[in-house]
Protein backbone atom coordinates (compact mmCIF):
# COMPACT_ATOMS: atom_id res chain seq x y z
CA UNK A 1 0.00 0.00 0.00
CA UNK A 2 2.68 2.26 0.75
CA UNK A 3 4.82 1.58 -2.30
CA UNK A 4 1.80 1.82 -4.54
CA UNK A 5 0.84 5.86 -2.79
CA UNK A 6 4.57 6.25 -3.65
CA UNK A 7 4.32 5.50 -7.44
CA UNK A 8 0.67 7.54 -7.11
CA UNK A 9 2.52 10.57 -5.53
CA UNK A 10 5.37 10.62 -8.28
CA UNK A 11 3.12 9.72 -11.36
CA UNK A 12 1.28 12.97 -10.43
CA UNK A 13 4.14 15.28 -10.21
CA UNK A 14 5.74 13.69 -13.54
CA UNK A 15 2.14 14.13 -15.22
CA UNK A 16 0.14 17.13 -13.76
CA UNK A 17 2.63 19.30 -11.93
CA UNK A 18 5.78 18.81 -14.55
CA UNK A 19 8.04 20.66 -11.41
CA UNK A 20 10.72 18.43 -10.74
CA UNK A 21 8.63 16.65 -7.55
CA UNK A 22 8.55 12.90 -8.69
CA UNK A 23 12.39 13.06 -10.30
CA UNK A 24 13.47 14.49 -6.52
CA UNK A 25 11.58 12.27 -4.90
CA UNK A 26 12.53 9.19 -5.95
CA UNK A 27 16.43 10.30 -5.77
CA UNK A 28 15.91 10.99 -2.08
CA UNK A 29 13.97 8.01 -1.14
CA UNK A 30 16.83 5.99 -2.59
CA UNK A 31 19.84 8.39 -1.69
CA UNK A 32 19.00 8.49 1.73
CA UNK A 33 20.44 4.46 1.95
CA UNK A 34 23.59 5.35 0.68
CA UNK A 35 26.65 5.23 2.93
CA UNK A 36 28.21 8.61 4.36
CA UNK A 37 30.65 8.51 1.74
CA UNK A 38 29.02 8.55 -1.32
CA UNK A 39 26.19 11.03 0.42
CA UNK A 40 29.80 13.02 1.44
CA UNK A 41 31.32 12.84 -2.38
CA UNK A 42 27.43 13.58 -4.06
CA UNK A 43 27.08 16.75 -1.60
CA UNK A 44 30.61 18.17 -2.56
CA UNK A 45 29.74 17.50 -5.82
CA UNK A 46 26.78 19.64 -5.25
CA UNK A 47 28.60 22.11 -3.56
CA UNK A 48 31.13 22.84 -6.07
CA UNK A 49 28.50 23.40 -8.62
CA UNK A 50 26.85 26.17 -6.50
CA UNK A 51 30.33 28.05 -5.63
CA UNK A 52 31.01 28.32 -9.23
CA UNK A 53 27.96 29.40 -10.07
CA UNK A 54 28.06 32.51 -7.12
CA UNK A 55 31.62 32.94 -8.50
CA UNK A 56 30.36 33.65 -12.02
CA UNK A 57 26.94 34.94 -11.46
CA UNK A 58 26.82 36.55 -8.38
CA UNK A 59 28.08 40.16 -7.76
CA UNK A 60 28.35 39.68 -3.90
CA UNK A 61 30.18 36.81 -4.19
CA UNK A 62 32.29 37.61 -7.08
CA UNK A 63 33.84 40.48 -4.62
CA UNK A 64 33.96 38.38 -1.83
CA UNK A 65 36.04 35.56 -3.62
CA UNK A 66 38.56 38.08 -4.84
CA UNK A 67 38.64 39.41 -1.06
CA UNK A 68 39.71 36.31 -0.05
CA UNK A 69 41.76 35.12 -2.50
CA UNK A 70 40.12 32.04 -4.33
CA UNK A 71 40.40 31.12 -7.73
CA UNK A 72 38.05 29.17 -10.07
CA UNK A 73 39.80 26.40 -9.64
CA UNK A 74 39.92 25.60 -6.03
CA UNK A 75 35.92 25.78 -6.01
CA UNK A 76 35.81 21.90 -6.40
CA UNK A 77 37.62 21.72 -2.98
CA UNK A 78 34.93 21.80 -0.62
CA UNK A 79 37.92 22.96 1.65
CA UNK A 80 37.90 26.77 0.16
CA UNK A 81 34.56 27.01 1.64
CA UNK A 82 36.20 27.53 5.08
CA UNK A 83 38.25 30.65 3.86
CA UNK A 84 35.02 32.65 3.16
CA UNK A 85 33.35 34.90 5.31
CA UNK A 86 30.34 34.36 7.04
CA UNK A 87 26.90 35.43 5.75
CA UNK A 88 24.71 37.22 8.21
CA UNK A 89 21.25 38.71 8.24
CA UNK A 90 22.86 42.00 8.28
CA UNK A 91 24.90 41.56 5.42
CA UNK A 92 21.96 40.00 3.36
CA UNK A 93 19.97 43.33 4.34
CA UNK A 94 22.86 45.58 3.20
CA UNK A 95 23.38 43.43 -0.03
CA UNK A 96 20.34 42.21 -0.99
CA UNK A 97 20.52 43.52 -4.46
CA UNK A 98 24.02 42.02 -5.22
CA UNK A 99 23.52 38.56 -3.63
CA UNK A 100 20.57 38.06 -6.32
CA UNK A 101 22.04 36.77 -9.76
CA UNK A 102 22.70 39.02 -12.66
CA UNK A 103 19.61 37.35 -14.89
CA UNK A 104 17.10 36.88 -11.74
CA UNK A 105 14.27 37.63 -13.90
CA UNK A 106 15.36 34.37 -15.66
CA UNK A 107 14.29 32.45 -11.71
CA UNK A 108 11.43 31.50 -11.17
CA UNK A 109 11.15 33.29 -7.17
CA UNK A 110 9.11 33.80 -4.22
CA UNK A 111 10.11 36.54 -1.63
CA UNK A 112 9.63 35.52 2.03
CA UNK A 113 10.72 36.70 5.24
CA UNK A 114 11.55 35.86 8.62
CA UNK A 115 12.37 36.98 12.08
CA UNK A 116 14.17 33.98 13.36
CA UNK A 117 14.79 33.95 17.29
CA UNK A 118 16.51 36.87 18.00
CA UNK A 119 13.73 38.76 16.06
CA UNK A 120 15.78 40.51 13.28
CA UNK A 121 13.47 40.97 10.29
CA UNK A 122 14.85 39.52 6.80
CA UNK A 123 13.57 40.13 3.45
CA UNK A 124 14.60 37.13 0.66
CA UNK A 125 14.37 35.40 -2.30
CA UNK A 126 13.16 31.58 -2.94
CA UNK A 127 14.31 30.08 -5.59
CA UNK A 128 11.40 27.89 -6.94
CA UNK A 129 12.99 26.84 -10.61
CA UNK A 130 15.52 24.53 -8.29
CA UNK A 131 12.92 24.21 -5.53
CA UNK A 132 12.46 20.44 -6.13
CA UNK A 133 14.21 19.18 -3.46
CA UNK A 134 13.31 21.39 -0.63
CA UNK A 135 9.38 20.57 -1.66
CA UNK A 136 9.80 16.83 -1.56
CA UNK A 137 12.28 16.22 1.70
CA UNK A 138 9.36 17.17 3.70
CA UNK A 139 7.17 14.82 2.30
CA UNK A 140 10.50 12.11 2.61
CA UNK A 141 10.51 13.60 6.48
CA UNK A 142 7.02 13.00 6.65
CA UNK A 143 7.65 9.33 5.88
CA UNK A 144 10.08 8.92 8.25
CA UNK A 145 6.63 9.46 10.71
CA UNK A 146 5.18 6.76 8.89
CA UNK A 147 2.83 9.22 7.26
CA UNK A 148 2.50 9.41 3.21
CA UNK A 149 1.66 12.82 1.25
CA UNK A 150 -1.94 12.09 0.69
CA UNK A 151 -2.36 11.78 4.64
CA UNK A 152 -4.65 13.98 6.08
CA UNK A 153 -2.50 16.30 8.43
CA UNK A 154 -3.43 19.27 10.15
CA UNK A 155 -1.32 22.45 11.14
CA UNK A 156 -1.58 24.21 14.52
CA UNK A 157 0.06 26.94 12.49
CA UNK A 158 0.39 31.05 11.62
CA UNK A 159 -2.40 29.99 9.06
CA UNK A 160 -3.37 34.03 8.75
CA UNK A 161 0.03 34.41 6.68
CA UNK A 162 1.15 30.57 5.50
CA UNK A 163 -2.56 28.97 4.90
CA UNK A 164 -2.02 28.40 0.85
CA UNK A 165 -5.50 28.59 -1.20
CA UNK A 166 -7.47 25.70 -1.40
CA UNK A 167 -10.52 27.68 -2.61
CA UNK A 168 -10.73 25.67 -6.19
CA UNK A 169 -9.80 22.12 -7.26
CA UNK A 170 -6.31 23.48 -8.71
CA UNK A 171 -5.34 24.95 -5.55
CA UNK A 172 -5.67 21.72 -3.77
CA UNK A 173 -3.91 20.20 -6.81
CA UNK A 174 -1.22 22.18 -5.94
CA UNK A 175 -0.76 21.23 -2.21
CA UNK A 176 0.01 18.07 -3.89
CA UNK A 177 -3.45 16.33 -3.27
CA UNK A 178 -2.86 16.18 0.32
CA UNK A 179 -5.75 17.19 2.35
CA UNK A 180 -4.70 19.39 4.87
CA UNK A 181 -6.78 21.57 8.03
CA UNK A 182 -5.23 24.78 8.92
CA UNK A 183 -5.85 25.83 12.31
CA UNK A 184 -4.39 29.50 13.85
CA UNK A 185 -2.39 29.27 17.13
CA UNK A 186 -3.24 33.01 17.61
CA UNK A 187 -6.04 32.34 20.14
CA UNK A 188 -5.44 29.81 21.72
CA UNK A 189 -8.38 30.32 24.43
CA UNK A 190 -10.50 27.34 26.23
CA UNK A 191 -13.68 28.14 23.78
CA UNK A 192 -11.33 28.17 21.18
CA UNK A 193 -9.94 24.76 21.44
CA UNK A 194 -13.02 23.36 21.98
CA UNK A 195 -14.16 24.30 19.13
CA UNK A 196 -10.81 22.89 17.32
CA UNK A 197 -10.93 19.80 19.05
CA UNK A 198 -14.59 19.26 17.55
CA UNK A 199 -12.95 19.98 13.44
CA UNK A 200 -10.32 17.98 14.12
CA UNK A 201 -12.11 14.69 14.97
CA UNK A 202 -14.78 15.76 12.13
CA UNK A 203 -11.20 15.99 9.89
CA UNK A 204 -9.62 12.77 11.49
CA UNK A 205 -6.03 13.53 10.50
CA UNK A 206 -3.24 10.96 10.79
CA UNK A 207 -0.26 13.73 11.35
CA UNK A 208 -0.81 16.97 13.16
CA UNK A 209 2.15 19.44 13.20
CA UNK A 210 3.22 22.82 14.91
CA UNK A 211 5.16 24.74 17.51
CA UNK A 212 5.96 22.87 20.57
CA UNK A 213 4.91 25.56 22.52
CA UNK A 214 1.31 25.75 21.23
CA UNK A 215 1.22 22.27 21.46
CA UNK A 216 2.16 21.69 24.50
CA UNK A 217 -0.84 24.23 25.91
CA UNK A 218 -3.13 22.45 23.39
CA UNK A 219 -2.03 18.66 24.57
CA UNK A 220 -2.45 20.17 28.62
CA UNK A 221 -6.04 21.68 27.45
CA UNK A 222 -6.55 17.55 25.74
CA UNK A 223 -5.42 15.93 29.34
CA UNK A 224 -7.63 17.97 31.50
CA UNK A 225 -10.60 17.21 29.61
CA UNK A 226 -10.16 13.75 29.05
CA UNK A 227 -10.03 14.84 24.74
CA UNK A 228 -8.69 12.36 22.33
CA UNK A 229 -8.10 12.51 18.55
CA UNK A 230 -7.92 8.61 17.95
CA UNK A 231 -7.25 8.96 13.69
CA UNK A 232 -3.78 10.17 15.13
CA UNK A 233 -0.34 8.62 13.99
CA UNK A 234 2.26 11.09 14.89
CA UNK A 235 2.93 14.34 15.80
CA UNK A 236 6.00 16.75 14.29
CA UNK A 237 7.02 19.86 15.92
CA UNK A 238 8.76 22.13 14.63
CA UNK A 239 10.24 25.71 14.29
CA UNK A 240 11.31 25.98 18.29
CA UNK A 241 13.31 24.08 20.51
CA UNK A 242 11.67 21.19 21.77
CA UNK A 243 12.45 20.46 25.47
CA UNK A 244 11.84 16.91 26.85
CA UNK A 245 8.92 17.93 29.00
CA UNK A 246 7.02 18.99 26.26
CA UNK A 247 7.27 15.83 24.41
CA UNK A 248 6.19 13.60 27.23
CA UNK A 249 2.80 15.81 27.92
CA UNK A 250 2.04 15.55 23.68
CA UNK A 251 2.51 12.04 23.86
CA UNK A 252 0.61 12.05 26.83
CA UNK A 253 -2.25 13.30 25.12
CA UNK A 254 -2.24 11.66 22.02
CA UNK A 255 -0.60 8.79 22.60
CA UNK A 256 1.17 8.88 19.54
CA UNK A 257 5.10 9.29 19.26
CA UNK A 258 6.61 12.75 18.87
CA UNK A 259 9.33 13.62 16.10
CA UNK A 260 11.55 16.85 16.46
CA UNK A 261 12.19 18.74 13.16
CA UNK A 262 14.46 21.56 12.59
CA UNK A 263 13.78 23.95 9.82
CA UNK A 264 12.90 27.76 9.35
CA UNK A 265 11.73 29.91 6.49
CA UNK A 266 15.20 30.36 4.80
CA UNK A 267 15.83 26.48 3.98
CA UNK A 268 12.68 24.96 4.93
CA UNK A 269 13.34 21.38 6.53
CA UNK A 270 16.76 20.74 7.68
CA UNK A 271 17.05 17.90 9.64
CA UNK A 272 14.19 15.80 11.41
CA UNK A 273 13.89 12.68 13.49
CA UNK A 274 13.05 9.16 12.17
CA UNK A 275 11.44 6.80 13.72
CA UNK A 276 14.48 5.80 15.99
CA UNK A 277 14.58 9.15 17.86
CA UNK A 278 18.37 8.99 17.51
CA UNK A 279 18.52 12.87 16.73
CA UNK A 280 17.78 14.83 13.76
CA UNK A 281 18.92 13.26 10.40
CA UNK A 282 20.52 16.10 8.31
CA UNK A 283 18.48 16.51 4.77
CA UNK A 284 22.30 16.39 3.42
CA UNK A 285 21.80 16.35 -0.35
CA UNK A 286 20.17 19.88 -0.17
CA UNK A 287 21.94 21.80 2.63
CA UNK A 288 25.36 22.01 3.41
CA UNK A 289 25.54 22.08 7.85
CA UNK A 290 29.04 22.86 9.67
CA UNK A 291 28.79 23.48 12.74
CA UNK A 292 31.91 25.88 14.10
CA UNK A 293 33.37 27.03 17.59
CA UNK A 294 34.25 30.46 18.61
CA UNK A 295 37.67 30.68 16.07
CA UNK A 296 35.76 29.32 13.10
CA UNK A 297 36.83 25.89 13.36
CA UNK A 298 34.42 22.71 12.54
CA UNK A 299 33.27 21.52 16.67
CA UNK A 300 33.56 17.65 17.22
CA UNK A 301 30.89 15.31 17.74
CA UNK A 302 28.55 16.09 20.73
CA UNK A 303 30.64 20.00 21.40
CA UNK A 304 27.98 22.54 20.89
CA UNK A 305 28.74 25.38 18.06
CA UNK A 306 27.29 27.38 15.81
CA UNK A 307 25.18 26.26 13.04
CA UNK A 308 26.18 27.37 9.30
CA UNK A 309 24.09 26.16 6.71
CA UNK A 310 24.70 26.88 2.43
CA UNK A 311 21.90 26.08 0.89
CA UNK A 312 22.77 23.96 -2.41
CA UNK A 313 19.38 24.86 -4.27
CA UNK A 314 19.31 28.95 -4.30
CA UNK A 315 20.69 29.66 -7.05
CA UNK A 316 18.61 33.02 -7.63
CA UNK A 317 20.18 34.21 -4.42
CA UNK A 318 22.42 31.76 -3.21
CA UNK A 319 22.87 31.66 1.16
CA UNK A 320 26.81 30.44 1.90
CA UNK A 321 27.62 29.72 5.23
CA UNK A 322 24.74 31.59 7.01
CA UNK A 323 24.74 32.20 10.44
CA UNK A 324 21.29 31.31 11.12
CA UNK A 325 21.64 32.43 14.79
CA UNK A 326 20.95 28.58 16.56
CA UNK A 327 23.30 26.33 18.19
CA UNK A 328 23.81 23.32 17.39
CA UNK A 329 26.04 19.63 18.27
CA UNK A 330 27.05 16.84 15.47
CA UNK A 331 25.68 13.03 16.89
CA UNK A 332 28.08 11.00 18.44
CA UNK A 333 26.74 7.47 16.73
CA UNK A 334 25.12 6.49 13.69
CA UNK A 335 21.33 6.11 13.18
CA UNK A 336 20.25 2.08 14.36
CA UNK A 337 17.68 2.75 10.89
CA UNK A 338 20.51 2.13 8.62
CA UNK A 339 20.20 6.28 7.10
CA UNK A 340 24.02 7.39 5.86
CA UNK A 341 22.39 11.06 6.87
CA UNK A 342 24.22 12.64 9.38
CA UNK A 343 22.82 13.45 12.92
CA UNK A 344 22.40 16.27 14.71
CA UNK A 345 22.39 15.14 18.35
CA UNK A 346 20.65 18.75 19.32
CA UNK A 347 19.71 22.13 18.30
CA UNK A 348 19.19 25.00 20.73
CA UNK A 349 18.19 28.53 21.27
CA UNK A 350 14.87 28.63 19.19
CA UNK A 351 13.17 29.35 22.30
CA UNK A 352 10.48 31.33 21.85
CA UNK A 353 7.70 32.05 25.07
CA UNK A 354 4.30 32.64 24.75
CA UNK A 355 2.39 36.14 25.99
CA UNK A 356 -0.54 35.41 28.12
CA UNK A 357 -3.44 37.46 28.77
CA UNK A 358 -5.73 37.76 31.64
CA UNK A 359 -8.76 36.39 29.84
CA UNK A 360 -7.07 32.84 28.94
CA UNK A 361 -5.50 34.20 25.37
CA UNK A 362 -1.96 32.99 24.31
CA UNK A 363 0.22 34.62 21.70
CA UNK A 364 3.19 33.25 20.84
CA UNK A 365 6.90 35.13 19.52
CA UNK A 366 5.70 34.42 15.89
CA UNK A 367 2.62 36.37 16.23
CA UNK A 368 4.72 39.14 17.23
CA UNK A 369 7.19 39.17 14.66
CA UNK A 370 4.74 38.42 11.84
CA UNK A 371 2.91 41.71 13.05
CA UNK A 372 5.68 43.78 13.23
CA UNK A 373 6.75 42.61 10.09
CA UNK A 374 3.81 43.67 8.24
CA UNK A 375 3.59 46.77 10.60
CA UNK A 376 6.78 48.17 9.28
CA UNK A 377 9.55 46.98 7.34
CA UNK A 378 12.03 49.31 9.46
CA UNK A 379 11.79 47.48 12.59
CA UNK A 380 15.41 45.87 12.47
CA UNK A 381 15.10 44.45 15.83
CA UNK A 382 12.58 43.76 18.85
CA UNK A 383 11.55 42.18 21.61
CA UNK A 384 8.04 41.44 23.63
CA UNK A 385 8.70 41.72 27.62
CA UNK A 386 6.02 40.59 30.24
CA UNK A 387 6.47 40.41 33.67
CA UNK A 388 2.94 40.49 34.56
CA UNK A 389 -0.25 39.18 33.27
CA UNK A 390 -2.18 42.59 32.46
CA UNK A 391 0.09 43.71 29.49
CA UNK A 392 3.59 43.89 27.52
CA UNK A 393 6.35 46.34 26.50
CA UNK A 394 7.66 46.25 23.12
CA UNK A 395 11.10 47.06 23.15
CA UNK A 396 11.60 48.55 18.77
CA UNK A 397 15.09 49.29 17.31
CA UNK A 398 14.22 51.47 14.71
CA UNK A 399 16.40 53.52 12.02
CA UNK A 400 14.35 55.66 11.38
CA UNK A 401 13.50 56.68 15.29
CA UNK A 402 10.04 55.82 15.75
CA UNK A 403 7.05 54.45 14.23
CA UNK A 404 4.83 56.93 12.28
CA UNK A 405 1.60 57.93 14.41
CA UNK A 406 -0.37 55.69 11.69
CA UNK A 407 1.73 52.95 12.47
CA UNK A 408 1.00 52.80 15.91
CA UNK A 409 -2.45 52.74 15.62
CA UNK A 410 -2.41 50.37 13.70
CA UNK A 411 -0.26 48.46 16.02
CA UNK A 412 -1.91 48.84 18.64
CA UNK A 413 -5.22 48.20 16.91
CA UNK A 414 -4.34 44.57 15.52
CA UNK A 415 -3.00 43.52 18.90
CA UNK A 416 -6.34 44.55 20.49
CA UNK A 417 -8.20 42.82 18.19
CA UNK A 418 -6.22 39.29 19.43
CA UNK A 419 -5.74 40.46 23.05
CA UNK A 420 -8.43 43.34 23.96
CA UNK A 421 -7.06 43.06 27.99
CA UNK A 422 -3.49 42.84 27.10
CA UNK A 423 -1.91 46.52 27.78
CA UNK A 424 0.68 47.41 25.10
CA UNK A 425 3.54 49.88 26.22
CA UNK A 426 6.14 50.56 23.55
CA UNK A 427 10.12 51.76 23.87
CA UNK A 428 12.20 52.31 20.89
CA UNK A 429 15.58 51.44 21.96
CA UNK A 430 19.18 51.46 20.57
CA UNK A 431 19.60 48.37 21.75
CA UNK A 432 17.65 44.84 22.74
CA UNK A 433 19.10 43.23 26.06
CA UNK A 434 20.62 40.00 26.20
CA UNK A 435 19.49 37.38 28.53
CA UNK A 436 21.41 35.86 31.17
CA UNK A 437 22.88 33.39 29.16
CA UNK A 438 23.75 36.28 26.78
CA UNK A 439 21.59 35.05 24.28
CA UNK A 440 18.97 37.56 22.03
CA UNK A 441 15.44 36.49 22.88
CA UNK A 442 12.68 38.27 21.36
CA UNK A 443 9.77 37.39 23.20
CA UNK A 444 10.63 37.16 27.09
CA UNK A 445 7.79 36.22 29.82
CA UNK A 446 8.82 36.32 33.15
CA UNK A 447 5.48 35.14 34.58
ZN1 LIG B 1 17.59 7.15 11.85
Amino acid sequence: MKILRKCAFSTYHDLFRRDGTGRAWRFLEESQWWDADQLEEYQHEKLAKLLRHAYNNVPYYRKIFQEAWILESELENPGCLKRLPLLDKSIIRVNYRDLCVDNISQYQTNESSTSGSTGESLFFLVDETNGAYRRTSTFRNFGWCGISPFDRQVLLWDARFDEPPQKTVSDRLKLGARPVLFLSFYDLSEAMMANYIKRLQAFRPKLFVSYPSPMEHFAEYCIDQDLRIPSLKAVICSAEQLFEHQREIIKKAFDVPVFNRYGCREFADVAQECDEHNGLHVNVERVYVEIIDEDGEPCPPGKLGELVITDLDNYAMPFIRYRIGDMAAWGERDCPCGRGLPLLDRVEGRSFDLIKTKSGRYLSGTFWTLLLRHISQDIVALQVRQDNIAGVEILLKMPSGQLSHESEQLLRRKIAEKAPDLEVHIKYVDHIPLTKSGKRRFVVSDL
